[in-house]
């Protein structure tokens, strides 16, 4: 007979197990499987996480986004406030497909925590930002400026050409890569 405690035991080891493999990653290449047997097995997780640092206010996200493949409305929610306008203290609902890549990306490079530099930017706050286009994916909310810890900017940004079904850009010299949901493109800034 499966008691309560048994119950509750299970669901506090796979919790840790799932969140597990990229912590382990960043110890060892060696547990670096890309792409991982058991989505090859099993298809795309439907239960998916994220682990980010806001760089300009250093606040954390590192929690499941999805149960059972839907969305978590209330973590997309915290994860959108994370990464808001931090100059105007504005927030947007992020499109929660860049959450996917980013679930993709701490498995493809084997990377624990990765960096965000811009999420949502107003449209006011954008127009100060130098180099940034009128029209800027952030203002949408459909754009991330990351950095993956010990990797190259550039590097990082010729392999999202490869596989980022929306915007690519490259910023020689800069601190992150973009990467956004709108349309197919890739520039060099
Ligand atoms: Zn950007």
């Amino acid at each position: 007979m499966i008691d309560r405690r048994t119950l509750l035991f299970g669901a506090a080891a796979a919790a840790v197990s799932a969140g597990t493999p990229a912590m382990a990653a960043e110890t060892g290449a060696a547990n670096c499987v890309w792409p991982p047997p058991n989505w090859q097995k099993n298809g795309f997780p439907s239960r998916r996480w994220v682990k980010i640092l806001f760089v300009h206010t250093n606040e954390r996200f590192n929690n499941f986004y999805t149960d059972e493949g839907k969305y978590i409305v209330p973590a997309v929610e915290q994860f959108s406030r994370t990464v808001r306008d931090f100059r105007a203290n504005e927030w947007k609902m992020l499109d929660p497909r860049l959450m996917d890549l980013l679930f993709v990306l701490h498995w493809k490079y084997c990377k624990d925590e990765i960096r965000i530099f811009s999420g949502y930017r107003s449209e006011a706050t954008n127009a100060h930002i130098e180099g940034a286009a009128k029209n800027s994916q952030h203002i949408q909310a459909r754009a991330l400026d990351i950095h993956l810890p010990n990797m190259d900017n550039d590097a990082v940004a010729l392999d999202f050409r490869t596989f980022v079904f929306g915007g690519v850009g490259m910023y020689p010299g800069k601190q992150f890569t973009h990467m956004d949901m709108g349309n197919l493109r890739r520039w060099v800034g």
